[in-house]
């Protein structure tokens, strides 16, 4: 399994909780999960705060835009890597 880029912590990245984790692929489908997983490119979240809630990130754009972006950052200061480069392996420039 990659380490996250974005957090070293077994705890939910929105609020810190340790319990019932849930693995969150922050760049989603057409092999892009795939790449999220090989990249590092996901986070623990707590259920509420992945899917079992309104306030979760998959329904709730605000939050999933502001992952995605820290994401892209991370990936990018971690492989000295530019905009274009990110472009190229997940489809999408968040920033
Ligand atoms: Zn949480
Ligand atoms: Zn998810």
């Amino acid at each position: 399994m990659s380490k996250s880029l974005l957090s070293d912590a077994r705890r939910c990245y929105v609020c810190g909780t340790t319990l019932s984790l849930h693995k969150h692929h922050i760049y989603a489908g057409h092999g892009r999960r795939d790449m999220s997983e090989k990249e590092g490119c996901w986070v623990y979240l707590c259920g509420p705060h992945h899917n079992l809630s309104d306030k979760g990130v998959h329904f709730n754009p605000e939050l999933d835009q502001k992952l995605k972006a820290r994401c892209e950052q991370a990936w990018m200061d971690a492989n000295n890597a530019t905009i274009s480069e990110f472009l190229r392996i997940f489809g999408r420039n968040y920033l």
